[in-house]
Protein backbone atom coordinates (compact mmCIF):
# COMPACT_ATOMS: atom_id res chain seq x y z
CA UNK A 1 0.00 0.00 0.00
CA UNK A 2 1.63 3.43 -0.58
CA UNK A 3 0.23 6.57 1.02
CA UNK A 4 1.93 9.62 -0.05
CA UNK A 5 1.29 8.64 -3.67
CA UNK A 6 -2.72 7.65 -2.58
CA UNK A 7 -4.42 9.98 -5.07
CA UNK A 8 -6.34 11.53 -2.21
CA UNK A 9 -3.40 12.16 0.00
CA UNK A 10 -3.36 15.77 -2.01
CA UNK A 11 -2.04 18.05 0.63
CA UNK A 12 -2.88 16.43 4.22
CA UNK A 13 -1.30 17.80 6.97
CA UNK A 14 -1.23 14.73 8.81
CA UNK A 15 -2.58 11.23 8.43
CA UNK A 16 -2.08 8.76 11.99
CA UNK A 17 -2.48 5.39 11.90
CA UNK A 18 -3.62 4.06 15.14
CA UNK A 19 -2.97 0.35 16.36
CA UNK A 20 -4.08 -1.11 19.95
CA UNK A 21 -3.99 -4.69 20.19
CA UNK A 22 -5.34 -4.94 23.74
CA UNK A 23 -8.95 -3.66 22.27
CA UNK A 24 -8.73 -4.98 18.62
CA UNK A 25 -8.40 -1.12 17.36
CA UNK A 26 -7.02 -0.38 13.91
CA UNK A 27 -8.08 3.40 12.79
CA UNK A 28 -6.60 6.00 10.80
CA UNK A 29 -7.18 9.74 11.26
CA UNK A 30 -6.93 12.17 8.53
CA UNK A 31 -6.35 16.06 9.48
CA UNK A 32 -6.35 17.86 5.70
CA UNK A 33 -6.41 21.32 6.30
CA UNK A 34 -6.58 23.27 9.65
CA UNK A 35 -5.81 26.77 8.00
CA UNK A 36 -9.00 28.20 9.08
CA UNK A 37 -9.41 25.88 12.62
CA UNK A 38 -9.52 22.41 14.02
CA UNK A 39 -9.97 19.69 11.59
CA UNK A 40 -13.88 18.65 12.30
CA UNK A 41 -15.20 15.35 11.40
CA UNK A 42 -17.09 12.06 11.66
CA UNK A 43 -15.63 9.02 12.47
CA UNK A 44 -16.65 6.02 10.62
CA UNK A 45 -16.87 2.41 11.00
CA UNK A 46 -16.38 -0.05 8.23
CA UNK A 47 -15.63 -3.66 7.40
CA UNK A 48 -13.07 -2.27 5.02
CA UNK A 49 -12.05 -5.07 2.51
CA UNK A 50 -8.32 -3.86 2.88
CA UNK A 51 -6.33 -0.97 4.76
CA UNK A 52 -5.84 0.71 1.12
CA UNK A 53 -9.73 1.51 1.27
CA UNK A 54 -9.93 2.52 4.46
CA UNK A 55 -7.12 5.11 3.73
CA UNK A 56 -9.10 5.85 0.57
CA UNK A 57 -11.76 6.40 2.25
CA UNK A 58 -10.78 8.56 4.87
CA UNK A 59 -8.71 10.76 2.80
CA UNK A 60 -11.40 11.61 0.28
CA UNK A 61 -13.64 12.17 3.16
CA UNK A 62 -11.35 14.57 5.33
CA UNK A 63 -10.41 16.65 1.85
CA UNK A 64 -14.46 16.79 1.73
CA UNK A 65 -14.91 18.09 5.04
CA UNK A 66 -12.33 20.96 4.73
CA UNK A 67 -14.62 22.61 1.83
CA UNK A 68 -17.60 21.91 3.31
CA UNK A 69 -16.32 24.07 6.78
CA UNK A 70 -14.56 26.65 4.47
CA UNK A 71 -18.03 27.22 2.78
CA UNK A 72 -20.42 27.09 5.65
CA UNK A 73 -18.04 30.02 6.60
CA UNK A 74 -16.86 27.93 10.21
CA UNK A 75 -13.69 28.51 11.64
CA UNK A 76 -12.92 24.89 11.12
CA UNK A 77 -10.91 22.79 9.10
CA UNK A 78 -11.31 19.19 7.46
CA UNK A 79 -10.90 15.90 8.41
CA UNK A 80 -12.16 12.29 9.14
CA UNK A 81 -11.48 9.17 11.28
CA UNK A 82 -12.74 5.77 10.26
CA UNK A 83 -12.48 2.67 12.30
CA UNK A 84 -11.58 -0.51 10.45
CA UNK A 85 -14.04 -3.14 11.80
CA UNK A 86 -17.69 -4.55 11.37
CA UNK A 87 -19.82 -2.23 13.62
CA UNK A 88 -21.99 -4.93 14.52
CA UNK A 89 -19.78 -7.16 15.81
CA UNK A 90 -16.48 -5.48 16.57
CA UNK A 91 -18.12 -2.61 18.52
CA UNK A 92 -17.34 -2.46 22.54
CA UNK A 93 -17.00 0.42 24.69
CA UNK A 94 -13.45 -0.37 25.18
CA UNK A 95 -12.42 0.26 21.21
CA UNK A 96 -14.60 3.43 21.67
CA UNK A 97 -12.36 4.74 24.59
CA UNK A 98 -9.09 3.81 22.90
CA UNK A 99 -10.16 5.67 19.67
CA UNK A 100 -10.93 8.63 22.29
CA UNK A 101 -7.81 8.40 23.48
CA UNK A 102 -5.95 7.77 20.14
CA UNK A 103 -8.26 11.56 19.12
CA UNK A 104 -6.75 13.06 22.36
CA UNK A 105 -3.32 12.91 21.40
CA UNK A 106 -3.83 15.20 18.89
CA UNK A 107 -4.25 17.90 21.32
CA UNK A 108 -7.58 19.15 19.60
CA UNK A 109 -6.28 19.23 16.11
CA UNK A 110 -9.03 16.69 14.54
CA UNK A 111 -12.39 16.93 16.38
CA UNK A 112 -14.93 14.07 16.49
CA UNK A 113 -18.42 13.67 15.69
CA UNK A 114 -20.90 10.98 14.57
CA UNK A 115 -21.09 9.15 11.02
CA UNK A 116 -21.89 5.81 9.14
CA UNK A 117 -21.42 2.76 11.97
CA UNK A 118 -21.12 5.31 15.01
CA UNK A 119 -24.32 6.41 16.91
CA UNK A 120 -24.13 9.60 19.16
CA UNK A 121 -24.45 6.81 22.39
CA UNK A 122 -20.90 5.63 20.89
CA UNK A 123 -19.50 8.80 21.75
CA UNK A 124 -20.27 8.89 25.38
CA UNK A 125 -17.75 6.03 25.18
CA UNK A 126 -15.32 8.19 23.17
CA UNK A 127 -15.88 11.24 25.29
CA UNK A 128 -13.93 9.05 28.41
CA UNK A 129 -11.17 9.44 26.35
CA UNK A 130 -11.27 12.93 24.87
CA UNK A 131 -13.23 16.21 25.04
CA UNK A 132 -12.82 16.61 21.63
CA UNK A 133 -16.12 15.20 20.14
CA UNK A 134 -19.29 17.08 19.04
CA UNK A 135 -22.33 16.07 18.34
CA UNK A 136 -23.59 14.30 21.51
CA UNK A 137 -26.82 13.84 22.89
CA UNK A 138 -28.55 16.96 24.76
CA UNK A 139 -28.30 14.73 28.35
CA UNK A 140 -24.33 14.77 27.38
CA UNK A 141 -24.11 18.98 26.79
CA UNK A 142 -24.53 18.19 23.03
CA UNK A 143 -26.93 19.95 20.62
CA UNK A 144 -29.09 16.56 19.94
CA UNK A 145 -29.97 15.61 16.71
CA UNK A 146 -28.61 17.94 13.51
CA UNK A 147 -31.24 16.48 11.10
CA UNK A 148 -33.83 19.06 11.45
CA UNK A 149 -30.91 21.98 11.50
CA UNK A 150 -29.94 20.22 8.05
CA UNK A 151 -33.73 20.78 6.78
CA UNK A 152 -33.62 23.92 7.69
CA UNK A 153 -30.64 25.25 5.71
CA UNK A 154 -31.83 22.90 2.71
CA UNK A 155 -35.21 25.06 2.86
CA UNK A 156 -33.12 28.35 2.95
CA UNK A 157 -31.33 26.49 -0.25
CA UNK A 158 -34.84 26.21 -2.22
CA UNK A 159 -35.54 29.28 -1.48
CA UNK A 160 -32.68 31.04 -3.08
CA UNK A 161 -32.45 28.76 -6.00
CA UNK A 162 -36.18 29.41 -6.88
CA UNK A 163 -35.97 33.49 -6.15
CA UNK A 164 -32.97 32.97 -8.70
CA UNK A 165 -34.04 31.32 -11.15
CA UNK A 166 -37.75 32.01 -11.45
CA UNK A 167 -37.99 35.34 -9.39
CA UNK A 168 -40.65 34.16 -7.39
CA UNK A 169 -41.31 32.54 -3.82
CA UNK A 170 -42.39 29.09 -2.69
CA UNK A 171 -46.60 29.37 -2.81
CA UNK A 172 -47.71 27.22 -5.26
CA UNK A 173 -44.76 25.73 -6.17
CA UNK A 174 -44.48 21.94 -6.68
CA UNK A 175 -41.25 20.18 -4.65
CA UNK A 176 -40.14 16.54 -5.39
CA UNK A 177 -38.45 15.57 -2.18
CA UNK A 178 -36.70 12.03 -2.38
CA UNK A 179 -35.73 10.13 1.20
CA UNK A 180 -38.33 11.20 3.67
CA UNK A 181 -36.12 10.35 6.85
CA UNK A 182 -34.96 12.88 9.47
CA UNK A 183 -33.71 15.50 6.72
CA UNK A 184 -36.73 14.74 4.42
CA UNK A 185 -39.67 14.70 6.66
CA UNK A 186 -38.26 18.30 8.46
CA UNK A 187 -37.88 19.99 5.44
CA UNK A 188 -41.69 18.35 3.69
CA UNK A 189 -42.81 20.43 7.02
CA UNK A 190 -40.73 23.56 6.55
CA UNK A 191 -42.48 23.31 2.38
CA UNK A 192 -45.39 22.90 3.25
CA UNK A 193 -45.70 25.70 5.69
CA UNK A 194 -44.13 27.98 2.90
CA UNK A 195 -47.54 27.04 0.85
CA UNK A 196 -45.73 24.20 -1.95
CA UNK A 197 -46.75 21.13 -3.01
CA UNK A 198 -45.50 18.07 -2.56
CA UNK A 199 -44.27 14.88 -4.90
CA UNK A 200 -42.67 12.28 -2.60
CA UNK A 201 -40.87 9.23 -2.72
CA UNK A 202 -39.09 6.78 -0.07
CA UNK A 203 -37.88 3.05 -0.78
CA UNK A 204 -40.25 2.11 2.57
CA UNK A 205 -43.48 2.65 1.20
CA UNK A 206 -45.47 2.73 4.47
CA UNK A 207 -43.31 5.70 5.19
CA UNK A 208 -44.29 7.43 2.13
CA UNK A 209 -48.44 6.78 2.92
CA UNK A 210 -47.45 8.66 6.08
CA UNK A 211 -45.65 11.65 4.88
CA UNK A 212 -48.63 11.87 2.51
CA UNK A 213 -51.52 11.71 5.06
CA UNK A 214 -49.60 14.05 6.97
CA UNK A 215 -48.58 16.84 4.11
CA UNK A 216 -51.06 15.36 1.77
CA UNK A 217 -48.52 14.91 -0.59
CA UNK A 218 -48.24 13.12 -3.59
CA UNK A 219 -46.14 9.38 -3.85
CA UNK A 220 -44.99 8.21 -6.57
CA UNK A 221 -42.33 5.00 -6.62
CA UNK A 222 -38.92 5.61 -6.45
CA UNK A 223 -38.00 5.58 -9.91
CA UNK A 224 -40.32 8.01 -11.23
CA UNK A 225 -39.10 10.76 -8.83
CA UNK A 226 -36.82 11.99 -11.60
CA UNK A 227 -39.39 12.43 -14.23
CA UNK A 228 -41.80 14.04 -11.66
CA UNK A 229 -43.68 17.31 -12.89
CA UNK A 230 -42.00 19.64 -10.16
CA UNK A 231 -40.18 22.70 -10.11
CA UNK A 232 -37.56 21.86 -7.52
CA UNK A 233 -35.80 18.20 -7.07
CA UNK A 234 -34.90 18.00 -3.41
CA UNK A 235 -32.94 14.72 -3.03
CA UNK A 236 -32.55 13.53 0.85
CA UNK A 237 -31.79 10.17 0.40
CA UNK A 238 -28.66 8.92 -1.31
CA UNK A 239 -25.61 9.98 -3.44
CA UNK A 240 -24.92 9.71 -7.54
CA UNK A 241 -28.57 10.57 -8.22
CA UNK A 242 -27.46 12.68 -10.74
CA UNK A 243 -26.02 11.05 -13.15
CA UNK A 244 -26.10 8.95 -16.95
CA UNK A 245 -29.46 7.69 -16.60
CA UNK A 246 -31.32 9.67 -14.10
CA UNK A 247 -30.35 13.44 -16.14
CA UNK A 248 -31.89 13.11 -19.53
CA UNK A 249 -35.40 12.45 -17.56
CA UNK A 250 -35.64 15.27 -15.42
CA UNK A 251 -37.72 18.41 -15.92
CA UNK A 252 -37.09 20.73 -12.90
CA UNK A 253 -35.67 24.02 -12.85
CA UNK A 254 -33.57 24.07 -9.59
CA UNK A 255 -31.83 20.83 -7.96
CA UNK A 256 -31.11 21.62 -3.89
CA UNK A 257 -31.63 18.80 -1.39
CA UNK A 258 -29.72 17.38 1.39
CA UNK A 259 -27.99 14.56 0.37
CA UNK A 260 -23.97 13.99 -0.17
CA UNK A 261 -22.14 13.74 -3.33
CA UNK A 262 -25.23 14.20 -5.57
CA UNK A 263 -23.64 14.55 -9.08
CA UNK A 264 -22.50 10.81 -10.13
CA UNK A 265 -19.58 13.13 -11.78
CA UNK A 266 -18.45 16.56 -12.23
CA UNK A 267 -19.95 16.96 -15.30
CA UNK A 268 -23.13 16.09 -14.82
CA UNK A 269 -22.78 19.68 -12.80
CA UNK A 270 -21.87 20.95 -16.62
CA UNK A 271 -24.98 19.11 -18.01
CA UNK A 272 -26.72 20.66 -15.33
CA UNK A 273 -26.31 23.70 -16.20
CA UNK A 274 -26.09 23.50 -19.94
CA UNK A 275 -29.93 22.19 -19.24
CA UNK A 276 -30.69 25.12 -17.59
CA UNK A 277 -31.16 23.23 -14.37
CA UNK A 278 -30.05 25.17 -11.44
CA UNK A 279 -28.21 22.99 -8.64
CA UNK A 280 -27.16 24.00 -5.42
CA UNK A 281 -24.22 22.25 -4.45
CA UNK A 282 -24.78 19.77 -2.03
CA UNK A 283 -21.67 20.44 0.12
CA UNK A 284 -22.74 23.65 1.01
CA UNK A 285 -26.71 23.89 0.75
CA UNK A 286 -26.54 20.92 3.53
CA UNK A 287 -23.98 22.47 6.25
CA UNK A 288 -26.91 23.17 8.80
CA UNK A 289 -26.09 19.86 10.53
CA UNK A 290 -22.18 20.73 10.96
CA UNK A 291 -23.10 24.42 11.66
CA UNK A 292 -25.18 23.47 14.38
CA UNK A 293 -22.56 20.65 16.16
CA UNK A 294 -19.77 22.83 15.69
CA UNK A 295 -21.42 25.38 17.66
CA UNK A 296 -21.05 22.97 20.98
CA UNK A 297 -17.62 24.34 21.31
CA UNK A 298 -18.85 28.07 21.98
CA UNK A 299 -21.35 27.26 23.41
CA UNK A 300 -24.79 26.27 22.26
CA UNK A 301 -27.36 29.27 21.58
CA UNK A 302 -29.62 28.18 18.95
CA UNK A 303 -31.05 31.80 17.39
CA UNK A 304 -27.54 32.28 16.29
CA UNK A 305 -26.55 29.06 14.71
CA UNK A 306 -30.47 29.66 13.21
CA UNK A 307 -29.12 32.91 11.90
CA UNK A 308 -25.57 31.03 10.15
CA UNK A 309 -27.83 28.40 8.98
CA UNK A 310 -30.13 31.40 6.88
CA UNK A 311 -26.92 32.99 5.76
CA UNK A 312 -26.79 29.33 3.30
CA UNK A 313 -29.03 30.84 1.42
CA UNK A 314 -27.38 34.21 0.79
CA UNK A 315 -24.35 31.83 -0.08
CA UNK A 316 -25.73 30.41 -2.66
CA UNK A 317 -27.22 33.25 -4.11
CA UNK A 318 -23.53 34.64 -4.60
CA UNK A 319 -22.31 30.85 -5.83
CA UNK A 320 -24.95 31.25 -8.19
CA UNK A 321 -24.23 34.88 -9.47
CA UNK A 322 -20.82 33.78 -9.50
CA UNK A 323 -22.05 31.06 -11.84
CA UNK A 324 -23.93 32.62 -14.09
CA UNK A 325 -20.76 35.39 -14.63
CA UNK A 326 -18.20 32.65 -15.41
CA UNK A 327 -20.35 30.09 -16.77
CA UNK A 328 -19.07 27.92 -14.48
CA UNK A 329 -21.11 24.99 -13.14
CA UNK A 330 -22.15 26.07 -9.91
CA UNK A 331 -20.45 23.24 -7.85
CA UNK A 332 -17.12 24.72 -9.81
CA UNK A 333 -17.63 28.33 -8.50
CA UNK A 334 -18.72 26.61 -5.01
CA UNK A 335 -15.41 25.09 -4.83
CA UNK A 336 -13.57 28.67 -6.13
CA UNK A 337 -15.10 30.54 -3.00
CA UNK A 338 -14.47 27.87 -0.47
CA UNK A 339 -11.10 27.97 -1.91
CA UNK A 340 -10.69 31.53 -1.55
CA UNK A 341 -11.62 31.38 1.51
CA UNK A 342 -9.07 28.80 2.45
CA UNK A 343 -6.01 30.84 0.95
CA UNK A 344 -7.46 34.20 2.35
CA UNK A 345 -5.48 32.93 5.84
CA UNK A 346 -6.88 33.21 8.70
CA UNK A 347 -9.99 32.20 10.45
CA UNK A 348 -9.78 36.25 11.61
CA UNK A 349 -10.93 37.17 8.16
CA UNK A 350 -14.45 35.73 8.95
CA UNK A 351 -17.06 36.85 11.24
CA UNK A 352 -19.00 34.38 13.17
CA UNK A 353 -21.76 34.71 10.76
CA UNK A 354 -20.02 35.63 7.53
CA UNK A 355 -22.69 37.33 5.57
CA UNK A 356 -22.00 37.94 1.86
CA UNK A 357 -22.76 40.87 -0.19
P1 LIG B 1 -32.16 8.87 6.79
O1 LIG B 1 -31.52 7.53 6.75
O2 LIG B 1 -32.89 9.31 8.01
O3 LIG B 1 -33.21 9.00 5.57
C1 LIG B 1 -32.92 8.57 4.28
C2 LIG B 1 -34.26 8.11 3.67
O4 LIG B 1 -34.04 7.85 2.29
C3 LIG B 1 -34.81 6.83 4.28
O5 LIG B 1 -36.16 7.00 4.64
C4 LIG B 1 -34.65 5.80 3.16
O6 LIG B 1 -35.68 4.80 3.16
C5 LIG B 1 -34.75 6.69 1.93
N1 LIG B 1 -34.18 6.14 0.71
C6 LIG B 1 -33.06 5.38 0.55
N2 LIG B 1 -32.88 5.08 -0.75
C7 LIG B 1 -33.89 5.68 -1.43
C8 LIG B 1 -34.26 5.74 -2.80
N3 LIG B 1 -33.57 5.10 -3.74
N4 LIG B 1 -35.37 6.44 -3.14
C9 LIG B 1 -36.10 7.07 -2.20
N5 LIG B 1 -35.81 7.03 -0.88
C10 LIG B 1 -34.72 6.35 -0.50
O7 LIG B 1 -31.01 9.90 6.39
P2 LIG B 1 -30.97 11.48 6.68
O8 LIG B 1 -30.28 11.73 7.96
O9 LIG B 1 -32.34 12.04 6.45
O10 LIG B 1 -29.98 11.94 5.53
C11 LIG B 1 -30.41 12.01 4.18
C12 LIG B 1 -29.25 12.41 3.28
O11 LIG B 1 -28.73 13.67 3.70
C13 LIG B 1 -28.04 11.46 3.31
O12 LIG B 1 -27.45 11.47 2.03
C14 LIG B 1 -27.11 12.11 4.31
O13 LIG B 1 -25.75 11.75 4.07
C15 LIG B 1 -27.33 13.57 4.00
N6 LIG B 1 -27.01 14.48 5.09
C16 LIG B 1 -27.67 14.37 6.27
C17 LIG B 1 -27.38 15.26 7.30
C18 LIG B 1 -28.12 15.17 8.62
O14 LIG B 1 -28.02 16.12 9.42
N7 LIG B 1 -28.87 14.11 8.88
C19 LIG B 1 -26.41 16.24 7.13
C20 LIG B 1 -25.76 16.35 5.89
C21 LIG B 1 -26.08 15.45 4.87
Amino acid sequence: MTVFSTESFADHEQVVFISDDRVQLRAIIAVHDTTLGSALGGCRMYPYADEASALRDVLRLSRGMTFKAAAAGLRLGGGKAVIIGDPHKDKTPELLRAMGVAIDRLGGRYITAEDVGTTVADFAWVREGTRHVVGLPEELGGTGDPSPTTALGVYHGIVAGVAHRLDRDLRGLTVAVQGLGNVGWSLCRLLVDAGARLVVSDIDAALARKVSAEFDAQVVDPDAIYAAQADVFAPCAMGAIVNDQTLPRMKFRVIAGGANNQLARDEHGKQLRDREILYAPDFVINAGGLIRVASERDGFDPAGVDLQVEAIGARLRRIFELSDRTSAPTQAAAMQLAQERLSGGNASNSTRVERVA
